[in-house]
């Protein structure tokens, strides 16, 4: 029996058609590890792929072949903003020439857009060094405004991927109640940190400080964007001294030179906090990074 070819050809592509739907899972590139451990929260059954690792500079990354190619099958990229990503996102963009993920289009997610954020700057000169002047965009230690991106990023993949709204939705909620619970566990078990001073690098935790009361009472960077001189250290000695300085602290992917300097010239810990999820060996999910930056400003862990 001869069977006709375009035949064959109409039932497989319906065949193949209807396993690709019921298999429908978007495929996102996330920024940072705190968005693709969001993604992972909200959107179970998607291809999550994380740009980036704790242990780098998300100011400061390569643009780099692979992730080219990996933006270009994304449906949905998700990324902090506030330019942020300035030195490398466009780049990617302009190389994987995907519409769907292009400045404007549905497919492009920015968590600082769905919220306000901290130290917006009116005007900028050279001389402030490499600022944040949309805000800064470090929020992934803010856990109110988390709460907004995630249910702002849950509306996008709803309207991307509106088949599985309901899907969309559960996992919302109950990734919404987690959180709550344990943003209320958070502040009681914080509470004695209210008041505390530190010294640390960058502005990389302005958020939790501002949520938990703490005040950072000098940076190591000299300005903004730029890493720890001598000169600078050195003038932080006398601060530094003054017994009022809980920690010194540096994220996992920040050099931690300045600070042990600093340390050892004046007996104030270096606590190095995880600057976002897989950091270390606690921090495997935003819940975990949560307990683990909180167990070291403790002074438990
Ligand atoms: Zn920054």
């Amino acid at each position: 029996m001869r069977i006709n070819s375009k035949l064959l050809g109409a039932l497989l592509a319906l065949s193949f058609g209807h396993s690709s739907m019921a298999m429908a899972a978007l495929n996102i590139f996330a920024c940072e590890p705190e968005y693709g451990a969001l993604a992972k929260e909200l959107a179970p059954g998607a291809k999550i792929y994380t740009a980036t690792t704790a242990m780098q500079d998300p100011h400061q990354v390569q643009a780099r072949p692979s992730l080219i190619a990996k933006m270009r099958q994304a449906d949905l990229v998700a990324c902090a903003g506030a330019d942020l990503e300035i030195g490398w996102l466009p780049m990617l963009q302009m190389k994987s020439a995907n519409a769907a993920v292009r400045e404007g289009s549905d497919g492009l997610f920015f968590g600082a857009d769905q919220v306000e954020p901290l130290d917006k700057l009116a005007s900028v000169d050279r001389s402030m060094g490499d600022v944040h002047a949309k805000g800064n965009p470090h929020l992934q230690f803010d856990p109110e405004r988390m709460l907004r991106v995630a249910r702002a990023f849950s509306d996008r993949l709803k309207q991307l991927d509106p088949e599985a709204a309901a899907d969309y939705e559960a996992a919302h909620a109950d990734f919404a109640a987690r959180w709550q619970a344990a943003t209320t566990r958070w502040q009681a078990q914080a509470e004695p940190l209210k008041g505390k001073k530190v010294i640390a690098y960058h502005t990389t935790f302005r958020y939790l400080f501002n949520w938990l009361g703490i005040s950072q009472e000098a940076d190591l960077e000299p300005k903004p964007g730029l890493p720890p001189t001598s000169g600078h250290l050195a003038s932080l000695v006398e601060r530094a001294k003054a017994g009022d300085i809980l920690a010194i602290v540096v994220a996992s992917y920040q050099d931690e030179r300045g600070a042990r300097w600093l340390s050892d010239k004046t007996g104030v810990p270096v606590l190095i906090l995880p600057a976002s999820v897989g950091a270390n060996d606690q921090s495997q999910d935003l819940f975990g990074l949560y307990d683990n930056v909180l167990a070291q400003l403790l002074g438990g862990k």
